[in-house]
């Protein structure tokens, strides 16, 4: 099963460029704007789309199925460096600060500061500007440190070359407990009952095209496929 890249491209670099994203940007680094704000809409499904394509629809941390239904944009669009600290707002866009988490690992990881003092000083965001206390998505391996055995159960790999920063990552987000990967369990079977009612609307309402459908059986499908390998 592909779970993601080892170490993440920031390949979403370009589509930060564009000039309609900048002044965005640089209304949100003048703090005129949020970042939920709409202005910054374009900017989020963008961003949004690349993460998702580079992480094959996974999360960053857990390496599951980031829930597609979703319509809130800019809701799984993790920044690695918090960026409600006022020291780091200033990466908010920063490619290399940038995932997609799912909402599980986004709710426990929370506002923690995964930064030392020397990075909350620093100007630039790179390997070596200070150390962090988790695995970093484009800075290190996460298949280097980690390995998950089938039934979602993670383990840092024996010669883990960041073997301390992998293993607070396990434990902070819980993925190391057992109440994790029934919840993982269930959030699949609840998936699939959804994926199932709205095919049955579709049908009732003789709304069922050619795409729609195609669509939400490969859907049941990928989560089946997960499910096997619980
Ligand atoms: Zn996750």
């Amino acid at each position: 099963m592909n779970l993601g890249p080892g170490r993440m491209s920031p390949t979403h670099r370009s589509a930060l460029r564009r000039k309609r994203c900048q002044k965005a940007i640089r209304a949100y680094r003048h703090g005129k704007i949020q970042w939920a704000d709409k202005q910054l809409a374009g900017v989020r499904m963008d961003l949004r789309k690349s993460l998702r394509a580079q992480q094959v629809g996974r999360c960053y941390f857990c390496r599951q199925l980031v829930d597609q239904e979703r319509r809130n944009a800019c809701e799984d669009i993790e920044h690695y460096l918090d960026k409600s600290k006022p020291h780091y707002r200033k990466w908010a866009f920063s490619p290399v600060n940038l995932t997609m988490a799912c909402h599980p690992c986004n709710m426990q990881k929370g506002n923690r500061d995964l930064g030392d003092q020397a990075m909350r000083e620093s100007q630039s965001l790179r390997p070596g500007s200070g150390s962090f206390k988790w695995l970093h998505p484009y800075f290190d391996d996460f298949h280097l440190n980690i390995e998950i055995h089938p039934g979602w159960v993670y383990a840092v790999k024996p010669n883990a070359p960041r073997a301390a920063e992998a293993t607070a990552m396990l434990c902070d987000l819980e993925l190391d407990q057992i109440k994790r990967i029934q919840k993982t369990a269930q959030r699949y079977h609840d998936l699939i009952a959804r994926a199932v009612v709205l095919m049955n609307k579709l049908i009732q309402r003789n709304e069922i095209d050619r795409p729609r459908m195609k669509w939400v059986t490969a859907f049941i499908a990928s989560i089946n496929e997960e499910l096997r390998w619980m």
